[in-house]
């Protein structure tokens, strides 16, 4: 690399400047928007390999916050949890990953959406966004495990569209009643 492109890079933030497996363990955490999307149950076609989303969480789904009620020991109440391998995030392999996740548009070459929280600055960006699956879930304790497939729903495989910019607030005149 020339000294021109390093300069180039160090002016990137590091999402831009750095491949997925060049980064730190904090920043490759803070790729996560905290959508809470791959925290709903799906099912596969046993044939197809297609991918159907469940508005149905995981137990541990804070609805509120969409964040894991207890990240660091998840393991202890739901075994099967992934944790993302840098890899096969590389390599594509988790095909239940949503559009709209940072760790796959990365990996596919697009960059991060104005409503990420690394680009806005704001994590509430991805709420009113209409990413995150805030106000949108049941949680699996709620429902037969055999019913599954009757919460089927579309939206967490889909891109929301963009709200239009709001328009400038007026200045209101006012004057005093009575
Ligand atoms: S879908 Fe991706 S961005 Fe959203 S919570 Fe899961 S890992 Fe984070
Ligand atoms: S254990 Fe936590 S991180 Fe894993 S799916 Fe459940 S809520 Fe999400």
């Amino acid at each position: 690399m020339d000294e021109r492109s390093k300069s180039e890079d160090a002016a990137l933030p590091f999402w831009r400047a750095k491949r997925l497996d060049e980064m730190s363990r904090d920043e490759w955490e803070s790729l996560c928007d905290r959508c809470g999307r791959c925290c709903l149950n799906k099912l596969e076609d046993d044939e197809t390999g297609e991918i159907f989303w469940t508005d149905v969480a995981c137990k541990l789904l804070d609805h509120r916050s969409c964040l894991c009620a207890s990240y660091s020991n998840r393991h202890d109440f739901v075994p099967d949890c992934v944790e993302l391998d840098v890899e096969e995030v590389l390599t594509q392999t988790y095909t239940w990953l949503p559009p709209t996740c940072a760790y796959r548009l990365l990996a596919e070459g697009r960059p991060l959406e104005s409503w990420h929280p690394l680009v806005s600055g704001d994590p509430e960006s991805v709420h009113r966004a209409g990413v995150s699956v805030r106000g949108r879930v049941r949680s699996e304790e709620d429902i037969p495990a055999d019913t599954l497939e009757h919460w089927i729903v579309e939206w967490p495989g889909e891109v929301p569209v963009p709200l239009p910019p709001r328009p400038p607030r007026r200045n209101k005149r006012t004057k005093s009643i009575g």
